[in-house]
């Protein structure tokens, strides 16, 4: 395996860094009185392109018992990696004629609007039975869920009524728009729109927090979390301490050393010129791997505790390194340099990149060499 890929830029992903990371979200979870709130864990886009396969076992061997994916077939895919006793949220909820699908293999909806409620309970008629789901109401986003007019409509006592009585609602939840800035008065805004919701349906459990908004204060909490990005290592909060554990590692081979002469320039377009002597180191990764292309000239990287600068653009499979300040005897071909670690993690990277660490971790692609550590 190793020599087969040695000249391939190498992803580790810590599976027991995800895992801590959900505990600690989980211990903040309702610091006023019981009962405090559940951990899910948000695992859609391959949790977060780090390998649905690998995170959502080790999540559920850790305890964790909900799940949140954005599609249908995330959902089907996420079923067969898990025991049934866990539950497999669908954001997006089925588009018409994947009912049946998302029922097949106990998926649970999110419903976000009328249109899909009805097709839900059209679906739990035919089949006289009573499907659980997940009632969204907007109260910001203005992207999925029921507006206030239409759920203002519903009333609890509809799904006792023949229309609706196959839908057994089960969560009641909706999406803060701006959750990693404390000082942006939407939050509380959408707290206030999610409790008037909240008090149409007494005793229904209850979801506003994501990774951001655990952090906003237990006012947020309700009954269940829904945290992605801090699980696998985003800063929840920008601009202060990254209380989360970094969870990957990305290296590359260096292929090849040159030293240039000042005035010498780097690269397609010729964007960086040498001002000195200087020695350039090639490595295995480029924009093909995810590594985006905004790190051109801007991003650093790491060997053996020294930085050097990424110089020139970044190509399709290569990118070129100053690499003058560091020990040449140790700069040989396969030698590997980190792009992202702990000391330089994603979170600094996404700012690098002028981008957020989400972009980060969902471009990685597939052609790293992926080891995982055990959790
Ligand atoms: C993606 C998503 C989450 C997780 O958000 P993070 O910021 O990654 O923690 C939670 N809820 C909904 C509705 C989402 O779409």
């Amino acid at each position: 395996m190793l020599i087969e890929h040695s000249t391939a830029a190498a992803l580790t992903i810590d599976l027991g860094a995800i895992v801590e990371n959900w505990r600690f979200l989980g211990a903040r979870a309702g610091s006023s009185p019981p009962p405090t709130a559940a951990c899910a864990a948000v695992v859609k886009a391959d949790a977060y392109g780090l390998g649905l396969a690998e995170v959502a076992p080790a999540l559920y061997q850790a305890g964790c018992r909900e799940f949140f994916v954005a599609l249908v077939h995330e959902g089907v895919q996420l079923r067969a990696l898990i025991p049934p006793d866990a539950t497999v949220y669908v954001l997006h909820g089925p588009q018409p004629g994947a009912e049946i699908e998302c029922a097949q293999h106990t998926l649970v909806p999110v419903l976000n609007s009328p249109d899909q409620l009805q097709r839900w309970s059209n679906l739990a008629n035919t089949r006289g039975e009573r499907l659980p789901a997940v009632l969204q109401v907007d109260t910001g986003m203005r992207r999925l869920g029921f507006e206030a007019r239409d759920f203002e409509a519903l009333h609890v006592e509809a799904f006792a009524s023949a229309s609706l009585s196959g839908v057994e609602p089960i969560l009641l939840m909706s999406h803060l728009v701006s959750a990693e800035d404390p000082a942006d008065p939407i939050n509380r805004i959408q707290l206030e729109q999610f409790q008037i919701a909240r008090k149409r349906w007494p005793g229904l459990r209850c979801s506003l927090a994501n990774s951001s908004g655990i952090f906003l204060g237990p006012a947020w909490h309700f009954d269940l979390l829904r945290p992605g990005a801090a699980l696998y290592g985003v800063a929840p909060v920008p601009n202060q301490p990254n209380p989360m554990r970094p969870v990957i590692r990305l290296q590359a081979p260096i292929i090849q050393t040159r030293t240039i002469a000042p005035g010498d320039r780097v690269g397609y377009n010729h964007t960086w010129r040498a001002s000195r002597p200087t020695r350039v180191a090639t490595l295995s990764v480029g924009y093909a791997d995810g590594y985006l292309r905004s790190l051109s000239n801007r991003a650093i990287v790491r060997f053996m505790g020294q930085t050097a600068p990424l110089i020139g653009r970044v190509s399709m499979d290569t990118i070129t390194v100053d690499v003058t300040e560091l020990p040449e005897h140790q700069l040989t071909p396969g030698a590997q340099v980190d792009l992202i670690d702990s000391a330089h993690d994603i979170n600094q990277v996404a700012t690098e990149a002028g981008t957020n660490a989400y972009e980060i971790l969902t471009s990685l692609g597939p052609r790293y060499r992926r080891q995982y550590l055990a959790a």
